[in-house]
């Protein structure tokens, strides 16, 4: 980053602009463009609200979390007529109810792929099968989501799946990308709200000549050309494959995650679904999770975070975003245990990085596509039998 003081109308820069939208094409997994802005990942949500929709357009919002909830202050923001609906935070929709809701009016369906206040993975496959036939787009936000989870963007056909830098490509805050469908450029020219700096179609004009519409965020630009190149150098150079491990490793050390905080006897946030980019966990009965959250810190220099909004003192949520690999996921376990043994009162040493080792040893050597179908579980992690049927196992 720091060597990136290049001018932004140069052919340096539009060498690194535009080799930096190929690799997130392909660490999207889609064909559609690609649109990179300065912004933090609000902004893209923003641009996806402003740029589909007219005021008084009706859309159907999927909340279970403080980020659903951001999709509905945006959309009424921007005047729509917002559907909305709700799951309890730490559940997901049935889709039945997704289906139920989806009226033949609604314009576009907002939803996150992980809802990362409370843990749950939301299935965007069985949402995507429902959009696909209706005039509704679908518009995921996937900031935790991508890298972590995942998506077959164009075969489900996602019309604007959205991510942010911070998250699992690992690098600093102020970057926000989406892939936005034919579709969903189509409906842009005929939708009414404003937009000046979020014009997703100025940026578009401007990704086509190598360069962005006003000044580019350059060196967070160069640092996610370099973290590209760092994801696919532990693929042998691929970029796809090294973006299938790190999903494979999010998976992973969430499932350890998972098996190690049951193995002490607490409960999980979201047990139903649990997502891969975040595990959110109840904190001991009569503990502010604060405590644990202070305790770890002090003791470790270690970040984990308590809840947002009202979940604050209830539950403590543990991310899995980038490679945080084995070695430091059960480094953090065997933290926990110091941290949790007194307020627990009991004997945990060792207790849950052997649950956490067991679930490694399984996983193993595993593909990504063996690891999503073991147990026969539908992308979003429930059993198939709990989604329709008739969707395809990813990547099977
Ligand atoms: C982090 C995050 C965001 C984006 O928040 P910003 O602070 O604007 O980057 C949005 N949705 C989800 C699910 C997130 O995890």
């Amino acid at each position: 980053m720091a060597a990136a003081d290049i001018h932004h109308r140069t052919p340096e820069f539009r060498a690194l602009y535009q080799r930096v939208l190929i690799q997130l094409k392909d660490f999207v997994g889609t064909k559609n463009d690609v649109i990179l802005i300065s912004s933090s990942g609000t902004g893209a949500m923003e641009a996806a609200v402003s740029n589909l929709t007219s005021p008084g357009d009706r859309v159907l919002v999927l909340t279970a979390g403080k980020f659903g909830e951001r999709w509905v202050s945006l959309a009424k923001a921007f005047g729509c007529q917002v559907e909305t609906l709700s799951a309890p935070y730490g559940e997901t929709f049935s889709i039945e109810e997704v289906r139920a809701k989806l009226k033949p009016d609604v314009k576009a369906v907002f939803m996150q792929a992980t809802e990362t206040s409370t843990g749950a993975r939301h299935c965007v496959q069985s949402v995507a099968a429902l959009t696909k036939e209706a005039d509704a787009l679908l518009v995921v936000d996937a900031i935790t989501g991508l890298g972590t989870t995942q998506f077959d963007v164009d075969g489900w056909g996602i019309d604007v799946i959205i991510g942010g830098s911070q998250k699992a490509v690992m690098i600093p805050p102020g970057l926000a990308y989406c892939a936005v469908s034919d579709r969903a450029w189509q409906r842009m020219e005929t939708t009414k709200n404003p937009r000046y700096y979020f014009d997703l179609r100025k940026e578009r004009k401007s990704a086509a000549k190598g360069e962005s519409a006003y000044t580019p965020a350059v060196a967070l630009i160069a640092a996610l050309g370099a973290a590209f190149d760092y994801i696919a150098a532990g693929a042998g150079g691929d970029i796809v494959a090294g973006r299938d491990a790190l999903i494979h490793n999010a998976e992973v050390v969430a499932e350890m995650t998972r098996a190690a905080v049951q193995a002490f006897g607490l409960k999980l946030f979201a047990p139903t679904a649990p997502a891969a980019a975040v595990t959110a966990v109840y904190a001991p009965e009569r503990t502010d999770s604060g405590a644990i959250v202070k305790g770890f810190k002090e003791q470790f220099a270690g970040v984990i975070a308590n809840g947002q909004g009202e979940m604050k003192g209830q539950l403590f949520r543990i991310a899995h975003l980038g490679f945080f690999d084995y070695l430091d996921t059960i480094a953090m376990i065997g933290g926990l245990e110091h941290v949790l043994q007194p307020i627990l009162g009991r004997d945990l040493l060792g207790v849950g990085l052997k649950a956490a080792q067991q679930v490694y040893a399984k996983r193993r050597g595993t593909s990504l596509t063996q690891l999503l179908e073991s147990d026969h579980r539908c992308s979003c992690g429930r059993p198939m039998a709990e989604c329709s049927p008739t969707l395809a196992v990813v990547g099977a």
